[in-house]
């Protein structure tokens, strides 16, 4: 049976990393997960000058100060993406793009505003040939055809892997830098637009050309939300919160930029502190009740 945490916290933004400061404070176990280079939009940013107490400082010392915090209160991040959450009454199950499955008593979800727009089709053929996941689903496409889009050069693993065990895999790189592919991928070059078929997916319709395929995998830094928690009410583009920071599911809460502007570091990590708080107050609660 897989270890059972107080809280998952999905992110390691500022809004994340909060949550995690203020649950070790009040003493739950939590599991951070992220990535341990923190958020692009931490190491991205030129000069902060809107950061409390750390005036003028470069995007990348103000990670360093961060992980240095973690650190100190022996606080681990473990380097996984989640694909879904799925809501069980009593607990969270999470299941990532390893394939892990993590259980949680709670879920803090502060995973930032990086899906971007999901392609025509995408959303009708999830799970009827679109996937997230590429290390979950291979064995799906054992000796068939799969399309590979990958946001990052971090998803040519996933391309590789998966020609490992499809007929035919072709990858779609979403960026400029210099793909690393063993000539057992087809390298397309070209600009995705939708997701086409019938009663499953079975067509790639690129600017410049289709591609007939069985399986299409779309992966990119993160999902959006209504994709990563089935059930999960929006508004907008963000996730719908009240000033708990709680979301219509019992015990799952939300901070940062997925609950909407403004996207500034400092709200992000104010809300990841009453996310955690109310997340606390929850645990409590229940443990009470038993
Ligand atoms: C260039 C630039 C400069 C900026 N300058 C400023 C500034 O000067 N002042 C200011 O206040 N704000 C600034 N911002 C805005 C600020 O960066 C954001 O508001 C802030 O980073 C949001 O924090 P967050 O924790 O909500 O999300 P993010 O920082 O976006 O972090 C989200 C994290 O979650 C991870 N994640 C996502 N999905 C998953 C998943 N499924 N599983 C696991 N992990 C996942 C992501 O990889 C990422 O690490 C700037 C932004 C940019 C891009």
């Amino acid at each position: 049976m897989s270890e059972r945490y107080d809280a998952a916290i999905i992110g390691t933004g500022p809004a994340g990393l909060s949550a995690a400061i203020t649950l070790k404070i009040r003493n739950k176990k939590i599991l951070l997960l992220g990535s341990k280079e923190l958020s692009p939009k931490i190491e991205k940013a030129h000069e902060i000058n809107n950061y409390l107490g750390i005036p003028a400082v470069k995007g990348s010392d103000l990670g360093q100060r961060f992980m240095e915090h973690l650190k100190q209160m022996e606080i681990e991040i473990t380097e996984d993406q989640i694909t879904t959450v799925y809501a069980m009454g009593e607990y969270f199950s999470l299941q990532s793009k390893t394939n892990e499955m993590y259980e949680a008593d709670s879920v803090i979800i502060a995973s930032g505003v990086n899906f971007g727009k999901l392609y025509e089709g995408e959303e009708k053929f999830l799970g009827r040939g679109v996937s997230y996941c590429a290390t979950c689903d291979a064995p799906l496409y054992k000796g068939k055809t799969a399309v590979v889009i990958g946001q990052t050069p971090k998803e040519e693993e996933e391309a590789q892997f998966l020609s490992e065990v499809a007929e035919k895999v072709y990858y779609v790189p979403l960026y400029k830098e210099e793909t690393h592919l063993s000539d057992a991928v087809e390298l397309v070059a070209d600009i995705p637009v939708s997701i086409e078929g019938t009663m499953k997916a079975d067509r790639l319709v690129l600017k410049e050309r289709t591609i007939e395929a069985d399986g299409f995998f779309i992966l990119r830094e993160s999902v959006s939300p209504a994709q990563l928690v089935p059930g999960l009410a929006m508004d907008g583009n963000h996730i719908a919160v009240n000033r708990k920071m709680e979301t219509n599911i019992k015990g799952c809460f939300a901070c940062g930029d997925i609950v909407g502007l403004p996207y500034q570091y400092i709200k992000s990590a104010g809300e990841g502190n009453i996310a955690a708080l109310s997340a606390v107050s929850y645990l409590d609660g229940k443990k009470k009740e038993k």
